[in-house]
């Protein structure tokens, strides 16, 4: 499977054939990643897949069970994890209730005797970072959820960790303060250089923050790679479903021309799509293509699809219809409109792009 670009020079973080058991349970098995000075790379995947697993290891929080975990070219699978110069910041802000925002921040500095000057020094300038100058003397009670996050993130940078580990810091925040602190988070991260490992079940809060996806299911990864590769060249079946929509076309290869295929699909219609490899006629396959590559129309367009409108939903320059072609499920189309959207029950064309499309293989594994 893809691996994603590897990290120029030496990794902050590195993992080796980590094995995670719980008991008998392996919640992690062979998962391995090198992760670049300053990079920001988020586990993506569904409730239980072992991303926060994985996290807690880099912590110490969880022992490994077989492989080797690397911070700064050192090994820490044996390091006690006071000794591991790591920042963390929970979904739950995790702040001490009755210390003020000043010792809240300033605790990591104590612990690390850094004199008083400076951590007065410090705690101020981390304050600033996080768009919470003056604020010293509050106490979590008196700040809203989105300031605690933010004071439980000044808390985790403020003795410069080597890693800062987010577990899924936003979930607890209302939508429109999610999205600011998307921005505020991938912002102070940049500016302050700091290698960041996120954990979310969030597709868009993947996409939107990250230099690197690894996208996990059931204790395994199933593709790491920018938010580009991730998104338009999902390597399975499960990447393309778990991030954003995706129609999924089954079908029989019956000719193979160059680089091009011709594919008979289930329902009957006949299209064309770009190979990266022959394949022979016969092989099933599965041609995979976002709602946003199609075309619905009633001009003639490349892979002309007969179907009808099941069902239209406008939202204000864009509609997203659910067409009848045939299948099982209809196919789901995302088109910018000019005027009023087609209604149900009427007739259409859809096609698609020979090359806006993806094609997996009879096990779901995308065909390279
Ligand atoms: P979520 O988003 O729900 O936190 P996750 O992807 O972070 O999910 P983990 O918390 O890493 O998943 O859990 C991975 C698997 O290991 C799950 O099946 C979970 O039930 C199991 N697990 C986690 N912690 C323990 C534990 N302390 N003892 C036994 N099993 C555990």
């Amino acid at each position: 499977l893809a691996q994603g670009m590897e990290p120029m020079g030496k990794p902050a973080v590195e993992f080796r054939d980590i094995d995670i058991f719980y008991g008998k349970f392996a919640a992690v098995r062979k998962f391995s990643l090198a992760i670049g000075k300053g990079s920001f790379v988020t586990l993506l995947g569904p409730s239980g897949c072992g991303k926060t697993t994985i996290l807690r290891s880099i912590a110490g929080l969880v022992d490994i069970s077989s492989g080797q975990i690397s911070i700064g070219g050192k090994r820490v699978d044996d390091i006690p994890i006071y000794k591991r110069n790591i920042g963390l910041v929970f979904q739950n802000y995790a702040l001490f209730p009755h210390k003020n925002v000043f010792d809240n921040v300033a605790f990591g500095l104590k612990y690390r005797n850094v004199p008083k000057a400076e951590i007065v020094r410090r705690v101020g300038k981390a304050l600033e970072m996080v768009r919470l100058p003056g604020s010293e003397k509050k106490l979590p009670s008196q700040l809203s959820g989105g300031q605690q996050q933010r004071i439980a993130l000044a808390r985790a940078i403020v003795f410069e960790p080597e890693v800062l580990l987010l577990d899924e810091p936003l979930s607890a925040l209302d939508a429109n303060m999610r999205e600011d602190m998307r921005v505020e988070i991938k912002k102070i991260q940049k500016e302050t250089g700091i290698t960041a490992i996120f954990v979310t079940h969030d597709q868009e809060e993947a996409l939107s923050m990250s230099d690197r996806i690894v996208v996990m299911n059931a204790g395994v990864v199933e593709q790491i790679g920018t938010p580009g590769e991730v998104y338009d060249r999902p390597a399975t079946a499960f990447v393309a479903n778990f991030l954003g929509k995706a129609n999924m076309l089954p079908g029989t290869v019956s000719a193979m021309d160059g680089a091009m295929v011709t594919i008979a699909l289930a329902t009957g219609h006949t299209v064309r799509a770009a190979s990266p490899k022959s394949l022979a006629p016969g092989s099933a396959v599965t041609v995979v293509v976002r709602p946003q590559k199609l075309t619905v129309c009633a001009a003639a367009i490349a892979n002309r699809l007969a179907g009808r409108i099941v069902s239209t939903s406008y939202l204000g320059g864009n509609a997203v219809y659910e067409i009848d072609i045939g299948g099982n499920t209809p196919v789901r189309a995302n088109t910018l409109i000019d005027g009023q959207p087609l209604r149900e029950g009427e007739p259409v064309d859809v096609g698609f792009d020979p090359k806006g499309c993806v094609l997996l293989d009879a096990q779901g594994v995308r065909i390279e």
